[in-house]
C-alpha cells in the first residue's frame, strides 16, 4: 500500500485512536486480517467472525510488526477504533485508489471471474506493474484489501466483483471506480438467492452503469454471445466493446476446437489483426474467458500477436480449477472441485470427453466424479438430471455421483439416458468415492472431480494424488 501515517488513516476512516504513541508512524505494508500474515509495516484488520474474533489476535499482530489494529473496540495495543471495520476498509481503499494513477479493470459474471481475472493479470503484467487478487477475493472485504496492495508504481488494478444480490456490485464500484468494466456471462449461479436470471442480469449490470462515459475513457467489455450481457449495452454511457464468437464481436475467436488434450485452440481476431492461440488451460469455457481478457488487453493498447502469445502461455493461478495432474502410474486427475454450476459442469464434461478420446487410444477410460450443484432453487432436479444425461451423451464412460439427494438425481439422469449410464454409480460420501476409485483406477484413466464448493470434493482429488 502507499505509505500513510496512522493519523492520516484515522482521518480517512473516521477512527478514534487508542494507545498510539506515535500518530506519525506509517503503515507501509499491506492490510491483513489473518495475524499469521502480518509483516512489519502492516495494518491488521480485526473482524469478529462466527468462530474466531480477530480482536483476540491484536496483540499477536502488533508483536509480529503490525503498526496498528483497525478494530471496533480498544484492544490494549495501538488501535484505530471504528464502528464498522468493513466500511473503514472500503473508505481507505477508495481514498487510496483515487490518489493512485492506476487503471482499474473490474469484472463480474456468473462463472469464470477468477479464471478470467488470472488471465487478464497475466496479459497486463506484460505491459506494466499489475495488482490482482490472489484466489477469490471478490467481496466487500477482499476487494478493498486487494486494492490497498496497489502502490505508486501500479499501472493496472484488476478486481473481481462478486454479487449475491442487487446493490452489491454497485457498492463495490463505489469503493474502486473502474474505468474498464467486463461482464462475462449471466448463468444460474446463486439463482436460488437471486430469484431468477433477470435479477442476476440486473445485479451484474450495475458494473456497467458505474462506468464513466465514453468521453472520459469508460469502456464496457461485454460478451456478444450472451444475450443478457449484450443487452447491458443500453445501461451504460461507456463505449461498448463486444467479445465472443458472434460475427459482431470486435474481439473474436474463429476456428475454435479442442486439442486432443482438451486444450482450446483458435484464431484470435482483434482490430489490430489475427493470431493463433493454443491454450495451456483445459476446457472450451476458457475460450470465452480468453476472449474477454483479450478484449481488455486490446483496450489497453496491446497488439494481437502479444495477446495471443500471452494467452498461449497463461497458466492457472488459482487452485482447484481444472488442475490437471498426471500420476507416476499414468492416471490423470482433473481437479475442478473449486465449484460447480450447470454451465461449468457442461464445460468440464466436454473437456473430459475430449481428453477421453486420447485416453481411449491408450486403453484408458474417463471417469466423471460429480457432486451437487448448489443454490439452483426449483431448477435443481432438472439441472442435475440434465448433467447426468449429458455425461452419457458425451460418452464419458464412467459416472460416480457423490453425496445425497442431488447426487442421486445425477445418477438417475445418467441411468435413464441408457447405454453405459445404466452402470453409473451413486456413493454417499467422498470416502466411499475414494475407496471405489482406488480399487478401480488403472493406468491411462482420466478422472474429473467436480461439485459445488460446499461438497469439498477436492478431498477426492487430493487422496487420489497422494496415494500412488
Ligand atoms: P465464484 O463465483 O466462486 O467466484 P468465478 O466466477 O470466479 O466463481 P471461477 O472460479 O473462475 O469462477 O470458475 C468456477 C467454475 O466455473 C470452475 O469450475 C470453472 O471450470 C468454471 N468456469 C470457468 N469459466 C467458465 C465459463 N466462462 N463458463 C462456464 N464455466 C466456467
Ligand atoms: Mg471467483
Amino acid at each position: 500500500m502507499i505509505a500513510l501515517s496512522l493519523s492520516e488513516i484515522a482521518a480517512i476512516v473516521g477512527g478514534q485512536t487508542y494507545d498510539i504513541p506515535d500518530p506519525a508512524a506509517q503503515v507501509t505494508g499491506s492490510v491483513v486480517y489473518d495475524s499469521r500474515q502480518v509483516e512489519p509495516g502492516s495494518l491488521f484488520a480485526a473482524f469478529a467472525g462466527e468462530h474466531v474474533d480477530g480482536h483476540d489476535y491484536a496483540e499477536r499482530a502488533v508483536a509480529a510488526g503490525a503498526v496498528a489494529v483497525l478494530a471496533t473496540r480498544p484492544v490494549g495495543v495501538p488501535a484505530l477504533v471504528v464502528p464498522d471495520v468493513t466500511a473503514a476498509l472500503g473508505a481507505l481503499a477508495r481514498t487510496v485508489v483515487e490518489r493512485l494513477g492506476a487503471t482499474v479493470v473490474a469484472l463480474t459474471g456468473s462463472a469464470g471471474k477468477t479464471s478470467t481475472k488470472d488471465l487478464i493479470a497475466q496479459l497486463l503484467q506484460r505491459k506494466g506493474p499489475t495488482v490482482w487478487p490472489a484466489g477469490n477475493l471478490n467481496n466487500e472485504i477482499g476487494l478493498p484489501v486487494t486494492a490497498l496492495r496497489a502502490t505508486e508504481e501500479t499501472q493496472h488494478l484488476v478486481l473481481e466483483m462478486g454479487a449475491r444480490g442487487v446493490g452489491h456490485i454497485r457498492y463495490l464500484t463505489e469503493l474502486t471506480p473502474p474505468r474498464i468494466g467486463l461482464v462475462l456471462n449471466v448463468g444460474t449461479a446463486h439463482i436460488g438467492e437471486f430469484g431468477g436470471r433477470e435479477q442476476i442480469a440486473q445485479a451484474k449490470g450495475e458494473l456497467v452503469e458505474a462506468l464513466p462515459p465514453a468521453e472520459e475513457g469508460g469502456v464496457a467489455v461485454l460478451n456478444a454471445d450472451d444475450p443478457l450481457v449484450r443487452a447491458m449495452a443500453s445501461r451504460t454511457k461507456a463505449r461498448v466493446t463486444l467479445f465472443g464468437e458472434s460475427p459482431e464481436a470486435v474481439v473474436r475467436a474463429e476456428n475454435v476446437r479442442l486439442t486432443e488434450n482438451g486444450q482450446p485452440s483458435f484464431s484470435l481476431h482483434t482490430p489490430t489483426g489475427c493470431s493463433d492461440v493454443t491454450m495451456r488451460l483445459y476446457g472450451e469455457h476458457h475460450v470465452s474467458n480468453a476472449l474477454a481478457a483479450a478484449a481488455v488487453a486490446h483496450e489497453l493498447g496491446m497488439p494481437v500477436h502479444e495477446i495471443a502469445a500471452a494467452l498461449s502461455e497463461a497458466g492457472t493461478l488459482s487452485r482447484w480449477r481444472m488442475e490437471v495432474t498426471e500420476r507416476p502410474d499414468g492416471v490423470t486427475i482433473v481437479n475442478d472441485a473449486y465449484n460447480a454450476n450447470p454451465e461449468s459442469m457442461r464445460a468440464a464434461l466436454r473437456a473430459l470427453a475430449a481428453m477421453g478420446e486420447a485416453a481411449r487410444a491408450k486403453g484408458g477410460r474417463t471417469w466423471a466424479v460429480l457432486g451437487l450443484m448448489a443454490e439452483l432453487g426449483d431448477e435443481a432436479l432438472a439441472e442435475h438430471d440434465a448433467v447426468g444425461r449429458l455425461a452419457v451423451r458425451l460418452n464419458v464412460g464412467k459416472l460416480v455421483a457423490v453425496g445425497g439427494r442431488e447426487a442421486s438425481w445425477l445418477q438417475l439422469g445418467a441411468y435413464n439416458e441408457g447405454s453405459w449410464g445404466e452402470e453409473s454409480v451413486h456413493v454417499s460420501d467422498a470416502q466411499a468415492a475414494i475407496d471405489l476409485l482406488r480399487s478401480e483406477l488403472r493406468p491411462g484413466d482420466v478422472v474429473l472431480v467436480k461439485a459445488s464448493r460446499s461438497v469439498g470434493l477436492e478431498r477426492v482429488a487430493q487422496a487420489l494424488l497422494e496415494n500412488t
